[in-house]
């Protein structure tokens, strides 16, 4: 089993909502990752940073240099970057076992 860990990709923003109460705002992510109404646009960005500190780290070979070109964020791993590492501490898998 893959779990393609990449394919959801948290881009969580700040929804604002007027209704007959009064206007509220609430972090909703594409992740699925919704926050709860907030008198403040202030209070839902608490929730919006909490959701991405939330967020397991990027190692460090697939953290992107150049975020506003590859369009990532700092909790995404960039493929680009990643694959323009130089090689020299690569470790070859060993994937064939021969017996
Ligand atoms: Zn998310
Ligand atoms: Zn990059």
């Amino acid at each position: 089993m893959s779990s393609p860990a990449t394919a959801i990709r948290h881009r969580p923003d700040i929804v604002r909502t007027a209704s007959e109460y009064g206007t509220t705002y609430r972090m909703r992510c594409p992740c699925g990752t919704t926050g709860p109404e907030q008198a403040a646009r202030r209070m839902a960005q608490v929730d919006l940073n909490t959701h991405v500190l939330s967020l397991p780290r990027v190692p460090a070979a697939q953290r992107c240099h150049d975020q506003a070109r590859h369009d990532r964020r700092d909790w995404e791993p960039c493929a680009v970057c990643e694959h323009q590492m130089p090689l020299f501490d690569l470790t070859i898998p060993t994937s064939e076992e021969q017996s």
